[in-house]
């Protein structure tokens, strides 16, 4: 029996049916998926942002230890991904929970005008040879590279070093204005070799302010550089146990620091500091004991 006009529509509405219903149930199925990816968000992510741990150690990555103790938020990554997203990264996403999370980070603020191309060895001698005068670190082009070091690498990483000073001291301010002032000696031969004991002295000043047991901290960080090139070859250092050139007489001085003159290295930059952390140092994070220092 050949099919009516009738039965060709009623057909032809099927089929259309049929195609709907293959729509629908896609969009069924992408929809399940969605929400199932979403629920494993939530469930990976109990808040929208988190703090940037570090393990804390010698091992972290310069570039890691620049986002510890920050807070990011889960839909925008900073630059190196999220917390062990990258090779090997041991660092963790704590949940971040405002006014109660404890957080504390130092961000550069002042200009790094490094010369190029930055001195080498050599060129710290044959200044030394030349009677050269003093010079800056920008001048040498190795301001980044003591800052990078200073901040995130020596003793661990010593902005996170001031920042735990800066709270404790903060605890006996509780409110109003304060200032802390530091100074440490540290090795900086791994950016070159007559780095060899620098000084780094510095300040904070700022404001604390206490509410519910957390204080929430901001001021700025001045930090200063202090060295001097002398005793190239550690002559002094090996025979007297000091490179001070005020230790020897004139002529071992000429000697030891091979025939050239002494010069100075300076350097400056400064940070803003901000952190919110608990009054009671016992459920602090951020705690600092003198034995430390
Ligand atoms: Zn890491």
């Amino acid at each position: 029996m050949p099919l009516t006009a009738t039965d060709l529509r009623k057909l032809s509405y099927l089929k259309c049916n049929h195609a709907a219903l293959r729509v629908h149930l896609a969009l069924l199925k992408l929809e399940l998926a969605y929400n199932t990816a979403l629920k494993a968000e939530v469930q990976d992510h109990p808040t929208t942002h988190y703090i940037w741990r570090t393990r804390g150690d010698g091992k972290v990555r310069a570039a890691h230890a620049a986002n510890n103790g920050r807070v990011f938020s889960w839909d925008n990554p900073p630059p190196t991904g999220h917390p062990g997203e990258d090779y090997n990264c041991r660092c963790t996403p704590e949940p971040y929970v405002r006014g109660e999370s404890e957080f504390a980070y130092q961000t550069l603020t002042s200009p790094v005008n490094d010369s190029s191309p930055k001195w080498e060895s050599v060129d710290f001698v044959w200044h030394a040879v030349i009677h050269g005068d003093a010079v800056t670190l920008s001048e040498i082009g190795r301001l980044q590279d003591v800052i990078d070091h200073y901040a995130y690498v020596a003793e661990g990483g010593v902005f996170e070093r001031v920042s735990q000073q800066v709270i404790d001291t903060a605890r006996s301010t509780r409110n109003g204005y304060f200032s802390y002032d530091f100074s440490n000696s540290y090795a900086f031969k791994e950016i070159a070799f007559p780095f060899g004991n620098s000084t780094v002295f510095g300040i904070f000043k700022g404001y604390v302010s206490e509410k519910n047991g957390m204080m929430k901290i901001e001021g700025t960080v001045e930090y200063f550089f202090d060295d001097d090139y002398t005793d190239p070859a550690g002559i002094r250092q090996r025979h007297y146990g000091t490179s001070d050139p005020t230790m020897v007489d004139a002529i071992e001085r000429y000697i030891t620091d091979g025939g050239g003159g002494v010069y100075g290295i300076t350097g400056q930059w400064q940070t803003v500091f901000q952190a919110e952390a608990k009054l009671n140092e016992n459920d602090s994070r951020y705690k600092w004991s003198e034995d430390e220092r």
